[in-house]
């Protein structure tokens, strides 16, 4: 197993750091025993891309990148088994080859899988759960070794308790989702005044798969997302994909977050501009996970919270107003959006249908 000493760990986000006195990088179960073993207090790392200090430890850490193999795919049952260190990117590849998907995704690909559900990680779609509601069972490893195999239909308040964790309760070491048959997305995205959308949330929500807005602070207008399940054929043109993902979402929306930090009061031309020039209406059909993930974005600060879904109107024309006439001048999206309720214990969703707020922001390009 490959290990090392004093070990410097720092999170995606650069935010925060911390250095391990053993780090191990274990390949097979007997492995990651081995350090949990060897560690007096331990804690896990998918790819560091939580905000908050969750991963930090100054003992042991042990990294799960090397612990990622898909150990079952059985297509009759729509289920595949896997080691919790498998990136999502990497399941979404692999099922698209055997025509299955994800039920549901957030914005990214790049976390864990069990980074993802022991976080409550989530996409959008008020009809839609939590990442960890895909999973059928899974197995956790205590730290006296114990091995317990929780099934969500079996064991149901055990898994209720358990599966959104904060990696607290031990090793997760093998995880089995409920996939389903590929489908497309039919996205509908376009700009619409920020009261229109307040005054029209609930209707949009709800007639919706997968609906979020992003607002960019001190504009007037919000980007609408609707994302409708399909099957219809794909007919996104690869050069457009091409042009917005790689070229205006990445090197031309940098550009612009740098031209805002050498002068903060030009934030609110360079947002308009962003919406106005931009975000074109769009109206394509693609695979399901290439619709719900976007380009990842350049390293920034992120906070999300959730509300009970009938606060939202409310929620949303404070936050906006709020922002509007503070001093903050703020470069980046702030992002919102819907989940149905759960049962899980540690869920922010736990028996409300929720409403996302995501406050982000960037004061300095240094990716
Ligand atoms: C650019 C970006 C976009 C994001 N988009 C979204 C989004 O759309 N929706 C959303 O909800 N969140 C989003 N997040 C947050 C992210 O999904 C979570 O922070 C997630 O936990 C990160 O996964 P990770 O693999 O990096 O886990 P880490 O940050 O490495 O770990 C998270 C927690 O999981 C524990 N853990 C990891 N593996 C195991 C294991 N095998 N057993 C036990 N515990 C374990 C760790 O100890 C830690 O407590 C985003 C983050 C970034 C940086």
């Amino acid at each position: 197993m490959q290990q090392q000493s004093d070990f410097r760990f720092t999170n995606w986000a650069k935010n925060e750091t911390c250095v391990a006195k053993k780090y191990f990088v274990p390949e097979t179960e007997a492995e990651l025993v081995e350090a949990i073993a060897q560690s007096k207090t331990v804690r896990f790392t998918g790819t560091g891309h939580s905000w908050s200090s969750i991963c930090l430890n100054t003992d042991a850490l042990i990294n799960l990148d090397r612990y990622n193999k898909i150990l079952l795919l059985d297509k009759a049952k729509l289920q595949i088994t896997v080691q919790p260190g498998i990136k999502l990117w990497q399941l979404n590849e692999e099922l698209d080859k055997h025509g299955l998907a994800l039920i549901n995704l957030g914005s990214i690909a790049k976390q864990s899988l069990a980074g993802a559900m022991c976080t409550a990680t989530h996409g959008t779609g008020i009809q839609f759960q939590i990442l960890a509601s895909q999973i059928e069972a899974f197995t956790l490893i205590k730290a006296n070794g114990e091995k317990l195999v929780i099934h969500h239909t079996q064991d149901k308040d055990l898994f209720n308790l358990c599966v959104v964790n904060l990696g607290c309760l031990g090793v997760v070491s093998e995880i089995t989702l409920n996939v389903v048959s590929a489908f497309n997305l039919h996205d509908r995205t376009f700009v619409m005044s920020v009261d229109k959308a307040i005054n029209q949330l609930h209707e949009m929500v709800n007639s919706t798969d997968h609906f979020k807005l992003w607002w960019f602070p001190h504009v007037d207008d919000v980007v609408v997302y609707q994302y409708t399940r399909t099957q219809q054929k794909t007919n996104d043109s690869r050069f457009r994909q091409w042009l917005m993902d790689e070229i205006l979402s990445v090197s031309v929306y940098r550009l612009f977050l740098k031209i805002g930090n050498i002068n903060r009061n030009w934030r609110k031309k360079i947002n308009s501009a962003l919406v106005k020039k931009f975000m074109q209406p769009l109206n394509r059909i693609e695979k399901s996970y290439k619709v719900f993930n976007v380009p990842e974005p350049p390293v920034h600060r992120e906070v999300e919270w959730a509300f009970d879904i009938s606060v939202a109107k409310d929620l949303l024309r404070e936050y906006t107003q709020m922002i509007n006439a503070s001093a903050h001048r703020i470069n980046f999206i702030q992002e919102i959006r819907f989940t149905k309720a759960d049962e899980y214990a540690l869920s922010p969703c736990y028996q409300r249908d929720t409403i996302w707020l995501g406050a982000y922001r960037l004061e300095r390009i240094d990716d």
